[in-house]
């Protein structure tokens, strides 16, 4: 008989932040203020998830976050508000970043992988010891050499120590490399975004990063402008969805600051979202 290990997850909040609009929401037919809430002066407002997934040995965190290296006008734009602190949250459910097991780098722009290396006092160190970081190949690759446009979203003080820091497993296809996690890889946000599918118990949770960055943007006309390849990310977001749909998955959304997560259906070809909370 084969063991098995109920999976649990734990979403991970790290902050809230500020950007125009028409940034993160960015449709050639329609004014993003009918798709996303404008908090005032062309602004809106968004979050930082992230997801902890623990199963048998295995305490796997997605993501980590701005972290607090960067100086504080990198940082002023955002309105981030309070502290960049995630041992508060561990400690609610008895860990500590010391039983990190693994960190899932969904991609290298600053909002989602910061978190690995923090400053304390004048020093450089890895946030989770005792982890080993996955990232995609050709994301590593784009991250080193990154294009004009894409270059201010990957400070290097971000990407270039951890393999000082951390082992590093690099992925070059999808597949199943955790316990009940599929990595899926896409490549119209940034080259090499690594979308994990995650098995819990009966559900299985997409975790959107940015492919699906909030509910707002299941639509696959909606973009962000800052996707590399818009054309591409339309693509893969039809692709994908249609996926969530005939599975019935869950999406879970990195950064929509009003919708959690949902399930999705299309009865007459219309989206109709479901919204599904972690936690209350
Ligand atoms: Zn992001």
């Amino acid at each position: 008989m084969a063991l098995s290990f109920p999976t649990q997850i734990f979403p991970v909040y790290f902050n809230k932040f500020v950007v125009p609009g028409a940034n993160m929401v960015d449709s050639a037919n329609k004014d993003w203020r009918k798709i996303y809430p404008e908090t005032g002066n062309g602004l809106s407002s968004w979050v930082l998830r992230s997801m902890l997934i623990i199963k048998g040995d295995s305490r796997i965190l997605i993501d980590t976050g701005f972290g607090n290296k960067q100086s504080f006008s990198f940082f002023r734009p955002f309105q981030l508000e309070g502290e960049y602190q995630i041992d508060d949250q561990l400690a609610k459910i008895g860990l500590t970043k010391n039983d990190i097991t693994d960190v899932i780098l969904t991609h290298l722009h600053y909002d989602h992988c910061g978190g690995c290396l923090l400053k304390e006092g004048e020093n450089i160190v890895p946030a989770f010891p005792k982890a080993q970081l996955w990232i995609t190949s050709e994301q590593w690759k784009t991250a080193l050499n990154p294009s004009e446009t894409e270059k201010e979203s990957f400070p290097e003080e971000n990407i270039k120590p951890l393999p000082d820091f951390y082992p590093i497993r690099f992925i070059g296809e999808e597949g199943g490399y955790l316990p009940g996690i599929y990595f899926k890889i896409v490549n119209g946000h940034t080259r090499g975004q690594l979308i994990p599918l995650i098995r819990v118990n009966d559900d299985t949770i997409l975790f959107g990063a940015d492919l699906f960055p909030s509910s707002a943007h299941l639509d696959p006309d909606i973009n962000m402008a800052y996707d590399m390849d818009q054309v591409l990310a339309k693509q893969e977001k039809a692709r994908i969805l249609s996926e969530c749909i005939n599975n019935s998955y869950i999406i879970a959304f990195q950064h929509g600051s009003y919708i959690e997560a949902c399930t999705v259906s299309n009865p007459k070809g219309k989206l109709e979202i479901h919204p599904v909370k972690f936690h209350e």
